[in-house]
């Protein structure tokens, strides 16, 4: 291992040992699943003033961990894709109607770049739009820093699946507000929207996770965005919303997956 490879490595290091304190069995976590590059990119990152310290880790996903970085007094979001374990069939599909990443993805690694690199436009596109996102902060290789949602003391805001909001209907209509920018303002088309990829921020909705999203006029578009409208109806009556699938197409200016505003 190489010095800059091992001053990085030190670094996810801290996070293991404080997961190790919770759970001293768990050994997958930190930079056993860090490969090299992986240790390398945040090295990097790191070198360029982004982050000084990772402190902890927010989530472990199917494809990506996100730890908590530290920067000065300030906290950030550190979104890291696990090359060995990503799904590249999923990835391959979202991203081949996608005229914004051309077929720079022959191989696994580009095409997890390419994932990032989409997750990262999406965001800056509907931070821009005015949706309640995340600010993205950067990107290199497999790793995405973006705003922490969360208190000052570094406690992240949980999904609202973990933290149901307190008056669901006043909520999902906060919700509504922010999709409705998020198809017709952004035109972008979620694709993976339920109530794990929404965020309770002190009863403020922060919507989440659009590595997949699709520009509205991907063929698979009118698929995903159905789906979504299925998820999102399903999720929030399961927490007693009374607002009606029918309801939500008529807020959203959304018919069969189609968003009225952008028809031609
Ligand atoms: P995936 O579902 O693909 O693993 P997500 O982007 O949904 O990735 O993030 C996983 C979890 O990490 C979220 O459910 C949330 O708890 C946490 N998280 C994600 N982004 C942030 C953020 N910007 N600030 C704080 N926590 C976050
Ligand atoms: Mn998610």
């Amino acid at each position: 291992m190489n010095q800059k490879i091992a001053k990085a490595d030190e670094k996810v290091q801290k996070i293991i040992s404080e997961k190790r304190k919770k759970d001293a069995d768990d050994r997958k976590v930190g930079s056993e699943i860090f490969d090299n590059k992986t240790l390398e990119t945040l090295y990097k990152l790191s070198n360029k003033n982004y982050i000084d310290v990772l402190n902890g880790e927010i989530s472990t996903g199917k494809e990506a961990n996100v730890l908590k970085g530290i920067k000065g007094n300030k906290y950030f979001a550190v979104k890291i894709y696990r090359i060995a374990t990503s799904d590249f069939k999923k990835m391959n599909f979202y991203v081949d109607g996608d005229r914004r990443f051309k077929s720079r993805h022959g191989n696994k690694r580009q095409l997890i770049n390419s994932w990032v690199s989409k997750e990262y436009k999406n965001l800056e596109r509907l931070y821009k739009a005015g949706v309640k996102v995340p600010k993205p902060i950067t990107y290199l290789n497999n790793v995405l820093i973006l705003e922490f949602i969360g208190d000052k003391e570094g406690n992240p805001a949980k999904t609202v699946k973990y933290n149901p909001p307190k008056d669901i209907d006043n909520f999902f209509l906060k919700v509504l507000n922010e999709m409705d920018k998020f198809l017709n303002n952004a035109k972008l088309v979620h694709g993976d929207l339920s109530a794990y990829n929404i965020m309770n921020l002190n009863e403020e909705p922060v919507i989440i996770d659009v590595s997949q999203s699709v520009i509205y006029n991907n063929p698979i578009s009118k698929e995903l965005l159905e789906r979504d409208i299925n998820n999102l109806t399903n999720d929030f009556k399961k927490l007693g919303s009374k607002i009606t699938k029918e309801e939500i197409e008529e807020k959203l200016g959304v018919k069969d997956g189609i968003i009225l505003s952008l028809k031609n």
